[in-house]
């Protein structure tokens, strides 16, 4: 018999694939192994569902003061850059980026990549996310990190190599990939090819790239228009914007997620619409680099596809998405002098079913009898969200990891009542600051 577990008379908050955010009072969710199974204000009928589908056997979860809602999906993260949280701020992007980073990447070592990203997943889910698209080197050794500690990821795979200055696609790194994802066997990986941008590689790669991408129906993960400077070198070397450019390699897909486009002209917004590109919003990465302020009434109005990243913990300097919530809605209505835009329910889709459709996993972000079992429980009953009001205005305006109880991934309980489960924390503190140390 699998584990079933009753959440009873809980504040039940989920949005829909329509935009419209429900809210359930004095309500009922029954999951059983990986699913809901019930969700309603019946108190006999999941107690009939329970009953039924674990032979009695069930933990009832109170509900008191307490909302039960959809986990967050992060649409970008750099996840082993924990590591280097608070290590070279308030710089430009390149003299960050080149300056300060890439000389550090080049010396981490494997347990720097395991532990850096143990520690982003003990800092996400203790703020509510269950799911993020990591664009980041090392897919080998992190797979099996996030698959043990229980955590959905759409992973990326670099899928390229240098041999005597010259760069090519490469297959191997695909199949080792996928080796690996066979091995355990798990439902929380996805892949993604990583193409860090229009800037960093030479012109014939793209090409492959695409290549790559189309045989192994990879999904494509990019950074686009992040900085104007980014955007400036683009016209001046190929004559076009990055998402023209990107466009012409058909590297703009259904599947594909760009983060940031913070810089986007009104064709740039048409061809991310048509083609059904995922936006990953970035609001504190945005303002902190200094990039600008990306422009999601436009892309909203044409239609663009928008979720949320919190990027790397070394350019946010969290990765907190109760954080990216608020900026991104208060970002939208302070640039355009709106207080109507961005509303707390289209925020809260963003975070949550967008996330995760963005990062491929099509059955989760909703709380709904079927979808898989990813929700969290939000604590109400501390000055920083009482009284409740509008539980959804809570959630986006008011809320903050402290008021974060517990986190289910995929019906497993990671973060219970306040600790988490499946991770060392001290064990991944203490080989964390190791790492700073050798690396400052
Ligand atoms: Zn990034």
């Amino acid at each position: 018999m699998g584990k079933a577990v009753l959440f009873s008379d809980f504040t039940i908050v989920t949005s829909h694939d329509d935009y419209s955010v429900s809210v359930l009072e004095h309500a009922y969710c029954v999951i059983f192994n990986d699913r809901i199974r019930y969700v309603g204000s019946s108190s006999d009928d999941a107690g009939k569902i329970v009953s039924e589908v674990s032979g009695n056997d069930y933990e009832v979860y109170d509900g008191k003061n307490k909302i039960l809602c959809p986990t967050f999906a992060n649409a970008h993260a750099h996840m082993s850059m924990s590591i280097f949280r608070n290590i070279a701020d308030d710089y430009a992007l390149n003299d960050w980026l080149f300056g300060e980073i890439i000389p550090r990447e080049d010396k981490m070592i494997e347990g720097d990549f395991r532990y850096g990203h143990l520690l982003s997943i003990a800092e996400m889910i203790e703020s509510g996310t269950a799911c993020a698209a990591n664009m980041y080197d090392g897919a080998l050794i992190t797979t099996p990190v996030s698959s043990e500690a229980g955590f959905r990821v759409q992973q990326t795979i670099m899928g390229k190599k240098c041999v005597d200055g010259k760069w090519s696609a490469n297959e191997k790194d695909v199949d080792e990939f996928y080796a690996v994802c066979k091995n355990l066997n798990s439902d929380l990986i996805q892949g993604s090819l990583l193409v860090h941008s229009i800037y960093l590689y030479p012109e014939e790669l793209y090409p492959a790239l695409t290549e790559l991408a189309q045989k192994y129906k990879l999904p494509i993960s990019v950074h686009i228009s992040e900085t104007l400077v980014e955007n400036e070198n683009c016209m001046k070397q190929y004559g076009c914007s990055p998402v023209e450019k990107l466009n012409s390699f058909n590297m703009l897909t259904d599947t594909t997620v760009a983060a940031h486009c913070v810089h986007l002209n009104d064709a740039d917004r048409s061809i991310l619409s048509e083609k059904g590109v995922w936006v990953a919003h970035n609001p504190s990465s945005n303002m902190k680099l200094a990039s600008g302020f990306a422009d999601t009434m436009s892309m909203d109005k044409m239609s663009v596809r928008l979720c949320l990243g919190t990027d790397g913990a070394a350019s946010n300097n969290n990765q907190d998405m109760f954080m990216e919530m608020r900026l991104a809605a208060f970002m939208a209505k302070g640039s355009t002098l709106d207080p109507t835009i961005l509303p707390a329910s289209k925020v809260f889709h963003m975070a949550t079913r967008n996330g995760y459709l963005a990062c491929g996993f099509s059955d989760c972000g909703i709380i709904e009898e079927g979808m898989k079992a990813d929700i969290q429980i939000i604590d109400y009953d501390c000055p920083q969200m009482w009284p409740l009001g509008n539980p959804v205005s809570a959630l986006v305006y008011s809320c903050g990891p402290k008021c974060v109880e517990s986190v289910m991934i995929n019906g497993d309980f990671v973060l219970y009542k306040h600790e988490l489960t499946k991770i060392d924390l001290e064990r991944v503190k203490a080989e964390t600051k190791k790492t700073m140390e050798r690396l400052r």
